[in-house]
């Protein structure tokens, strides 16, 4: 049995996301979806957040129950090491995802030979999506419904932007 973690920040989880997520799933016997706790980002929300929110997406959109989401610290080999997890699943858009994935699958690597690092190459019409294009969008009043899951798409509308 393979289990997969796809780790991320996914602040917030958007549709790029879980065209991943949902591919994985179909490759793997389990997926574990592990949001980071403190990323070298400005955060829209906060690690609880961003964990309950991925886990009414999946819920949401009726993910099979082979896919969970945890939240972690530390180093993501660490975390796919305490949690049985083999492979690391990683989205990849284009040349600029690449040049990053590439350093840290290698990274990984040095870290921890046993844990295999799968992209898995962003679909039309996510292709262009990321999470910091969602935030600008949606802290400038803009609509992001068709970009993210509903229950994202509520969450934003929740926010007071200051
Ligand atoms: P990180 O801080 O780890 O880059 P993100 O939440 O931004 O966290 O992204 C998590 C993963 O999802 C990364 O592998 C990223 O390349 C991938 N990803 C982001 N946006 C998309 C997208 N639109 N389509 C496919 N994969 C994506």
């Amino acid at each position: 049995m393979t289990i997969a973690l796809y780790p991320g920040t996914f602040d917030p989880f958007h549709n790029g996301h879980l065209d991943i997520a949902q591919r994985a799933l179909a490759l793997f016997d389990e997926l574990i979806i592990g949001v980071y706790d403190q990323p070298d980002k400005k955060l829209l929300f906060s690690h609880a957040e961003r964990i309950a929110l991925v886990d009414e997406v999946l819920r949401e959109v009726g993910v099979d129950g082979r896919a969970r989401v945890t939240g972690y610290s530390g180093l993501t080999v660490n975390f796919a090491r305490q949690m049985g997890a083999s492979v690391l699943i990683r989205g990849l858009r284009n040349s600029v995802d690449f040049n990053f994935e590439l350093q840290q699958a290698q990274t990984n690597h040095w870290l921890a030979a046993d844990i295999e690092v799968i992209c898995l190459f962003a679909n039309a019409p996510n292709h262009f999506l990321s999470a910091t294009l969602i935030r600008q969008i949606a802290t400038l009043g803009g609509d992001v419904t068709a970009l993210v899951p509903d229950c994202v798409a509520r969450a934003l509308r929740r926010l007071k932007y200051t």
